[in-house]
């Protein structure tokens, strides 16, 4: 790492003990900026990556909520404002036991590139809970949704900071949440949350958007050594929100998806996903991946094992950060692997990536790969702005043009800093420096 950079990333590190996943992203960034602040002497002079490390503002609240059983139960709550150069504050909300503030640090740091690669109006933010959705009733999320709101909407609004879901979060609770802003403020402020539903305010295709999105860029990525989807063996990891897009995109593209994961297991089946039937199970009954196994001719399933252990000439992480690491990239590489597009946060390892690099393997980072989300949640804030709702053909288009721009803007990017083919390289800096930009222009603050 370039040694004016090595300091300052130091200071930030030590700044922030015990974050881990903080870290890992800011070492990340740092390792590609070497080469920008040669050309850019100025953002060493302003400060800039001291002040993008550093949020605007953190806010750490209780959330008191009372479950079936009438028991008093408490959560912690987090909204890391983390830059707005070019927008308001956007980023999803995530609820899942794992959540703590370097977690959130880490997405919402990951947030302000993704949605400056975008080119949308958009600034950086995360959110969320250590609150467990598994397992709840919808009146106990209700609750839980309610009394989260009743702290950060004091926070928000749709110039300000503007929410949307994320692991754990889907529409269900974008919905509780939007109700509870309402009730509070007594204004039908549409543009303070996406990820709405269709009738009131949300978007055609923001529930398929990262998932499409992931593998728009993917396909984009394999054109640039004459391959595409069609044909492909596809695995996919994760059988959310992302996960399930991503398949039924991948697999409308002609290529054959024979696994994907939840946290207790993964499935094979080898004659290609059977999309609707996933989407029953996770999204219209909630259940787990093990039951479709028992719905399905020629599907094993496997309780604990890791959905890596699948051969695939194409790999979408669609779960959650840090679930692909090193030994298992190795293997998937030594097997035939052409390319990664992830559709999560940071789900490849450092070492994992670093494999992928070595070898060649098309790389899409996850603020790159997955910005199709955030783009369509700003496509709905467009919407919402004018009072207007959009096809789903029209809106997809919107998408698949961004997404296209997105590679093609990485891809330049790393042609233009010398390491032609390199995303990891092209998306941070291509971020960055627009940000870096925004930030020198609005003076010190
Ligand atoms: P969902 O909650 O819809 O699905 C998450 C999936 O990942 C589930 O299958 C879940 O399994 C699995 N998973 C979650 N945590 C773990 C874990 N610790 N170990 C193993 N499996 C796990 O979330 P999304 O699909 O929305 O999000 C997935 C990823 O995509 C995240 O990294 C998120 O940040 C990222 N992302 C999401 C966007 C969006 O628009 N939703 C936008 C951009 C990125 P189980 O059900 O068993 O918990």
């Amino acid at each position: 790492m370039d040694a004016r950079l090595e300091a300052i990333r130091d200071t930030v590190l030590a700044r922030n003990p015990g974050e881990r996943e903080f870290h890992q992203a800011v070492i990340e960034v740092f390792e590609s900026l070497g080469p920008v602040h040669d050309r850019h002497p100025e953002f060493l002079e302003g400060a800039v990556l001291e002040r993008l490390c550093e949020p605007e503002r953190q806010i750490i609240f209780r959330v008191p909520w009372t479950d079936d059983a009438g028991s008093f139960q408490i959560n912690r709550g987090f909204r890391v404002e983390f830059n707005s150069a070019l927008g308001p504050y956007k980023g999803g909300l995530r609820f899942h036991p794992s959540v703590n503030l370097g977690i959130i640090k880490f997405l919402g740091f990951e947030q302000i590139f993704k949605n400056a690669l975008t080119g949308m109006p958009i600034g950086g933010g995360k959110g969320g809970s250590d609150f467990d959705p598994r397992g709840r009733s919808d009146a106990e999320i209700m609750r839980f949704c309610q009394s989260f709101m009743t702290e950060l909407y004091r926070h928000i609004g749709e110039y300000t900071d503007v929410p949307a879901g994320d692991i754990g979060v889907g529409g269900r609770e974008i919905g509780y949440l939007f109700g509870q802003y309402k009730r509070i403020t007594n204004r039908y402020e549409s543009g303070v949350l996406t990820g709405k539903g269709i009738s009131w305010g949300g978007s055609l295709v923001r529930p398929e958007a990262t998932g499409y999105g992931t593998v728009i860029f993917a396909e984009e990525m394999l054109k640039t050594r004459g391959q595409s989807f069609d044909g492909q063996r596809v695995v996919v990891s994760g059988s959310g929100n992302v996960a399930i897009n991503a398949i039924a995109k991948a697999q409308a593209l002609g290529a054959t998806v024979v696994a994907c994961s939840d946290s207790s297991g993964y499935i094979v089946d080898e004659a290609g996903i059977d999309v609707a039937l996933l989407r029953q199970i996770k999204e219209v009954e909630r259940g787990r991946l093990k039951d479709y196994e028992a719905r399905r001719s020629a599907v094993s399933y496997v309780e604990g094992g890791s959905v890596w252990d699948v051969d695939a000439t194409v790999a979408l992480p669609c779960a959650t950060q840090n679930e692909l690491g090193g030994d298992a990239a190795a293997r998937l590489v030594r097997n035939g692997l052409l390319a990664v597009g992830e559709g999560a946060n940071m789900p490849s390892t450092r070492d994992a990536v670093a494999v992928f690099q070595e070898a060649g393997i098309l790389f899409g980072p996850g603020k790159a790969a997955n910005a199709g989300g955030v783009t369509t949640s700003a496509l709905e804030m467009q919407q919402n702005a004018s009072r207007d709702s959009w096809s789903f053909a029209h809106t997809e288009e919107r998408l698949t043009e961004i997404m296209v721009g997105i590679h093609a803007r990485c891809a330049a990017t790393a042609d233009e800093y010398g390491d032609p083919g390199n995303y990891v390289l092209g998306a941070n800096i291509g971020g960055f420096v627009k940000v870096a930009d925004a930030m020198l222009a609005q003076g010190l603050i």
